[in-house]
């Protein structure tokens, strides 16, 4: 359909302001075609404001919302190609789910066989086939929800708005959502643009992820690059357990912060330096590679892992998670050690930014 980037996404300086103080504060950023992208940040961050700009239903105070490269800025919401499926997934309670499905097409302008083909294409899509003739009341949480995604879907919307889709379910259902959300984005092509304050569930559903804080967008990159080069602390912080070292001083060949010593660190350039809990070892305390002392506190089974919570020589609390059948108990004193590429730099120019 159209221009070959139809389910491109673009906000350029939005700002949306309620009674004086903005939700949105200059928010600008690129969702690429046919990808899935996740909007990620803590409550009241202006998640769901930007989805509601995109979707139309809302209109900023300043900036611009362009889908496939065309200016919709006022284009009302029916008019846009975009569908947002609402967080309740509100179903008709009076129609059966087939009828549901079939609804949002008719009101769209399309009838007879072709519509009853999108129809039972969709319903195959999110395996409600054989619930075809069935009530939503007579559904659970989580065959609601597919309904719902699959009346927004059967629209061919080039965009798929999606705010919280997850949240009303159990936490299996919603592990096996993910990956049924995933399929559905690739086998469809269409762009999903979803908000969640998951942060496990955004690593793995999406192509991209923007970090929202505060009405600003922290940092937008792929999962494995927030994961593994985070640009701010707040993103250290919210992306993942890390240990995040601060109040770093120069040391003679490195940085020292809590009684941990950064070999190599040139303590001016970073603010914080961040050490994910796999990258920790911990080694003899009077080995050289130790860069400090600790105590073990606790020692939890995961299956995989054991999380170890460890007090260092300042007070800091730590976690290290190490591979299950590791021989370490609670009382143990040990040294911490890392391999130089295990530590994240955050670069000093966001210390104020990420105070
Ligand atoms: P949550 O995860 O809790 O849904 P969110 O990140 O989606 O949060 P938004 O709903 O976008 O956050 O809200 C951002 C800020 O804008 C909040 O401080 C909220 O109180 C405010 N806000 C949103 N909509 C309105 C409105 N219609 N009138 C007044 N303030 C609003």
């Amino acid at each position: 359909m159209g221009s070959p980037h139809a389910s491109s996404v673009e906000a350029v300086g939005l700002v949306r302001r309620f009674d004086g103080t903005a939700a949105l504060d200059r928010v600008s950023l690129r969702i690429p075609e046919n990808s899935f992208y996740c909007l990620l940040g803590p409550s009241g961050c202006g998640k769901t404001t930007l989805l509601r700009l995109i979707a139309g239903l809302d209109t900023p105070d300043e900036g611009r919302v362009l889908i496939g490269g065309r200016d919709h800025t006022a284009t009302p919401a029916h008019r846009r190609p975009t569908n947002l499926v609402f967080q309740s997934g509100a179903l008709f309670p009076h129609m059966s789910v087939r009828d549901n499905i079939d609804f949002g097409l008719r009101s769209a302008g399309v009838r007879g066989p072709r519509a009853r083909e999108r129809v039972e294409e969709s319903l195959e899509l999110v395996a409600m086939g054989e619930f075809a003739d069935r009530m939503p009341q007579t559904l659970s949480g989580g065959q609601r929800q597919r309904v719902a995604i699959a009346r927004s879907l059967v629209k061919r919307p080039d965009v798929l708005l999606l705010d919280e889709p997850l949240s009303a379910l159990d936490l299996s259902l919603q592990l096996h959502m993910r990956r049924e959300l995933k399929r559905w984005q690739q086998e469809t092509g269409t762009t999903f643009v979803c908000v969640t304050h998951n942060q496990a569930e955004a690593m793995e559903m999406a192509d991209e992820i923007a970090v929202m804080r505060a009405g600003r967008i922290e940092q937008a990159a792929a999962p494995e690059h927030l994961y593994e080069a985070p640009a701010t602390r707040f993103v250290a912080d919210f992306i993942g357990e890390n240990n995040v070292f601060t109040g770093l001083a120069a040391d003679r060949g490195g940085a020292r912060a809590d009684h941990v010593f950064f070999p190599g660190v040139d303590a001016d350039l970073v603010s914080a330096l961040a050490v994910r809990p796999e990258r920790i070892r911990l080694v003899d305390p009077g080995a050289p590679e130790s860069a400090g002392t600790a105590r073990v506190v606790t020692v939890g089974f995961t299956g995989r892992t054991l999380r170890i919570g460890l007090t260092n020589e300042s007070g800091r609390e730590l976690l290290a998670e190490l591979p299950a059948g590791t021989r370490v108990q609670a009382g143990d004193t040990v040294g911490l050690a890392f391999d130089p590429d295990a530590v994240v730099r955050i670069p000093a120019r966001d210390t104020e930014a990420a105070a």
